[in-house]
């Protein structure tokens, strides 16, 4: 289902808790995260989402792949190398904004997968910038 983009910056200004397995099988029974997928969907230029975009407070983001969109749990980088760009970004929450951002240009990033598998993925440059936007959310940061 679509949901309504979270726009209210006291809102998303709160700390996502972390995704304990019990609360990732509410949300996949729920269907929490195929909303997300649906929500993100819903926006062509929609490139990542934020669980607290929607109104959930759990750490999962959505990143957007060749064929869809990626779900990863949990998300934490723990590798920054390839010295950092700035570079323009949006927010599907800030419709307009179009803030310069510094960000790491390599990332090395942990996470687990819905079905609670750990996984660890690298991403480059326009994706790097992508998982580190979308951490951000999960920790109020904001654009
Ligand atoms: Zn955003």
């Amino acid at each position: 289902m679509i949901k309504k983009i979270v726009t209210d910056r006291k809102k998303l200004s709160k700390k996502c808790g972390k995704c304990f397995f019990l609360e990732l099988d509410i949300f996949r029974n729920n269907g929490i995260i195929n909303d997300m997928i649906d929500t993100a969907k819903s926006d062509k230029t929609c490139v990542g989402l934020a669980s607290n975009q929607i109104g959930y407070d759990r750490r999962i983001i959505l990143v957007k792949n060749e064929t869809g969109f990626t779900a990863m749990v949990n998300p934490r980088i723990f590798c920054k190398t390839g010295g950092i760009k700035k570079g323009i970004e949006t927010c599907l929450s800030f419709p307009g904004l179009k803030p310069k951002v510094r960000r790491y240009r390599r990332i090395k990033v942990e996470y687990q997968e819905v079905t609670g598998r750990t996984n660890w993925v690298e991403f480059y440059e326009d994706y790097a910038r992508i998982v580190q936007h979308e951490i951000d959310h999960l920790n109020g940061k904001l654009i």
